[in-house]
């Protein structure tokens, strides 16, 4: 089945603002709740709503989106955002409880694993590391799940309580009365910080954090065919989860310098060569420099200033299969300096009158 424009699932049209589809969102999740709707295909309907909700809110994923559409959305690399996390899918019953006020969700929310935020980097690469690919080491500071204690944050695993004041639920009941009446209010207990958990003694190596800070070298590696503006995804480092939730994500974009002489338009690559008039007109054979090594190119005579030459399979190899082409334009160059033997040369061109000059020809169709 054809994947539906994100925007129409929520019936929106392009350049919607943040409100807008937030409030969309909301009133279609309302509706198409599996709870709710029992109808056939809301669930699916359910689903594709929350699909659309997570790129379009999210704005780095949403700039992906409009400029590349699905195909900037599937897998880790090629302007994708790396795909859908399924984390998402665990926030689903957190936002639908607050629509109507759930209790259990608001705990979840506090006391559940929850991903980190995903982080987000420029790096810059040279023209041909973009073409025939990398492998960059960056440095990187990174919050890891200790290795001792495995995030608990406790030195044994006997260390760890149930939190007294709360019962290991989390969250606190308070009683307070107003004029309107008595009303119980659920709290994040400030013991545990919603954890539930008390801990007696701290694992030694992170102080009972859970994690530490590193300063890590990462290799990243950068596929051949890479274009500007395109992300590379590492997984689980970006910033840290909270109540032992996995790391956010690192996403890489990209950013390629430009070449003297090459221009890369898409797979393709094009680039000018000089040719003197005398060539242009007589023909003959030049050795063209392409990405791959000089190919050797035969101009025909009588080739024009601007005329495009193919050598095939000479572009760039792309990431996902096919290889581009490489386009030679021609740019005739008219001598500004002449020595004396060339001048006389030409003098006894312009003297032969062999054949009738341009000019002339143009200007005898104005007097007809
Ligand atoms: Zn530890
Ligand atoms: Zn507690």
């Amino acid at each position: 089945m054809e994947k539906r424009d994100y925007y129409e699932v929520l019936g929106l049209s392009k350049g919607a603002s943040e409100a807008e589809i937030k409030k969309a969102y909301r009133s279609l999740a309302k509706k198409y709740h599996p709870d709710v709707n029992k109808e056939a295909g809301a669930e699916e309907k359910f689903k594709e709503i929350n699909e659309a909700y997570e790129v379009l809110s999210d704005p780095q994923k949403k700039a992906n989106y409009d400029q590349f559409g699905h195909a900037g959305m599937d897998g880790a690399f090629g302007g994708g955002a790396g795909g859908f996390s399924g984390a998402g899918f665990d926030d689903f019953s957190d936002i639908f409880g607050s629509f109507f006020g759930g209790g259990t969700s608001s705990r979840r929310q506090s006391t559940g694993p929850r991903k980190g935020n995903d982080r987000f980097m420029q790096m810059r690469i040279d023209f041909m590391d973009a073409v025939f690919g990398k492998s960059e080491e960056i440095t990187l500071e990174v919050d890891e799940q200790c290795s001792e204690c495995l995030g608990s944050g406790a030195r044994s695993k006997d260390d760890i309580q149930s939190c007294s004041r709360c019962n290991g639920t989390g969250q606190i009941q308070q009683q307070s009365r107003t004029p309107f009446g008595v009303f119980m209010t659920n709290s994040i207990c400030p013991e545990c910080n919603g954890t539930g958990k008390q801990i007696k003694n701290k694992c030694p190596k992170c102080h009972g954090r859970g994690y530490e800070h590193k300063r890590v070298k990462l290799e990243i590696k950068i596929p051949a065919g890479i274009q500007s503006g395109q992300q590379i995804r590492v997984a689980n480092k970006g910033e840290r989860g909270t109540n032992g939730g996995p790391n956010g994500d690192l996403y890489i974009e990209i950013n390629v310098n430009r070449h003297p002489n090459f221009v890369r338009d898409g797979n393709d690559i094009r680039i000018s060569v000089p040719i003197s008039a005398v060539d242009a007109t007589l023909g003959c054979t030049v050795d063209v420099p392409t990405v791959y090594g000089d190919v050797e190119l035969t101009i025909p005579a009588g080739t024009q200033h601007g005329t495009q030459f193919r050598l095939r399979g000479k572009g760039v190899k792309a990431p996902r299969g096919g290889q581009g082409d490489q386009y030679v334009e021609v740019k005739v160059e008219i001598p500004t300096k002449l020595s004396r033997e060339e001048k006389e040369y030409y003098e006894k061109l312009k003297n032969s009158k062999t054949s009738e000059s341009p000019f002339d020809k143009f200007k005898k169709a104005f007097k007809k």
